[in-house]
């Protein structure tokens, strides 16, 4: 386990002869090592891994603390902090009528998420709406309807049309129209043609024509390394406020996600934990990032 190599490197430096600076060096080396191999983006490990070096040179841990705890202690409160620290995400929407926009690339359970999520607001009782505008997937639409046949929450869709703006348009206003409280729009992860830019461009689109009240990126706790890249350029289109990390399940440790968050500024919210509808959670930073270490 990582976080039992970190704290075998802590006891090194307790019990070692070496100096405290380089019991450090050696502490930041491993947790580099640590953060690497979970798949957190080489430049932020860097970055992260410099401002725990310079807390844990400059500041002294208090004497009730011992340092191989307050060591660990550091490490976590930078990675937490990068992640909202003790606090978990607010779920309950500020306003309503309330309009989420999902979006990711394909495969990453963008539809099964939006399911997830009207099921959760169902059962707190809000009214909810799911808009079906991935027209590139053609099972798309069908799979969210049977989602909501499931949960009892009606879904909008036109199904052979390719106008995705115009169905996010007509199924926002027919929700509005009907008082839904919270509207949930699943849009496409991959354009018709292949190309990444026309995506965007669709999903710029989208967002100037329903005027969502959050854009949420849907992503793959496996996306590893490519998570920065993807993620910035989601971000470029449309402002991404919040994330939410799928197959959360699988062996992948999610490293991904804080690289996403580094590259958007935006805060995680949901995890999701398996393929049933009620498989989701609201995400908490302190476990993440024990499962990131650990
Ligand atoms: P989309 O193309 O992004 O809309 O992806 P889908 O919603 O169709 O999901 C792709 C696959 O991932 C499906 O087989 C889902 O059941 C599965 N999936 C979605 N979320 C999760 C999750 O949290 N855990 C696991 N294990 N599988 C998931």
């Amino acid at each position: 386990m990582v976080l039992d190599n970190l704290k075998d490197s802590v006891r090194k430096f307790l019990t070692g002869s070496s100096s405290y600076d380089k019991a450090v060096d050696d502490f930041i080396k491993e947790l580099q090592k640590a953060l690497i191999s979970s798949d957190v983006q080489v430049k932020l490990v860097l970055s992260l891994t410099n401002k725990i070096k310079e807390r844990l040179k400059n500041e002294k841990p208090p004497s009730s603390i011992e340092r191989r705890e307050w060591f660990i202690k550091i490490v976590y409160d930078e990675l937490s902090n990068l992640f909202g620290g003790d606090k978990e995400p607010k779920v309950t929407p500020e306003k309503i009528p309330y309009v989420i926009m999902l979006v990711g690339v394909q495969g990453t359970g963008k539809t099964t998420t939006a399911g997830k999520l009207a099921y959760f607001y169902k059962k707190k009782g809000f009214k909810v709406g799911l808009v079906g505008a991935d027209v590139y997937r053609p099972a798309a639409l069908e799979q969210l309807k049977q989602i909501g046949d499931q949960i009892q929450v009606p879904v909008y869709g036109e199904p052979n049309s390719n106008d995705a703006v115009g169905i996010a348009k007509r199924g926002v206003e027919k929700f509005l129209g009907e008082k839904a409280e919270i509207i949930i729009v699943d849009t496409a992860g991959r354009h018709g043609y292949g190309e990444e830019v026309k995506l965007l461009e669709e999903m710029k689109n989208i967002y100037d024509a329903i005027n969502p009240d959050e854009v949420t990126l849907v992503i793959d706790a496996s996306l590893g390394q490519k998570a920065y890249d993807l993620a910035s350029r989601f971000n470029q289109a449309t402002k991404i406020g919040t994330i939410i990390i799928t197959k959360m399940d699988g062996t992948a440790k999610g490293g991904g996600a804080l690289s996403a968050v580094a590259a958007t500024g935006a805060t995680i919210k949901f995890i999701g934990t398996g393929e049933k509808i009620d498989e989701l959670e609201v995400f908490n930073p302190r476990r993440f990032v024990a499962r990131i270490l650990g």
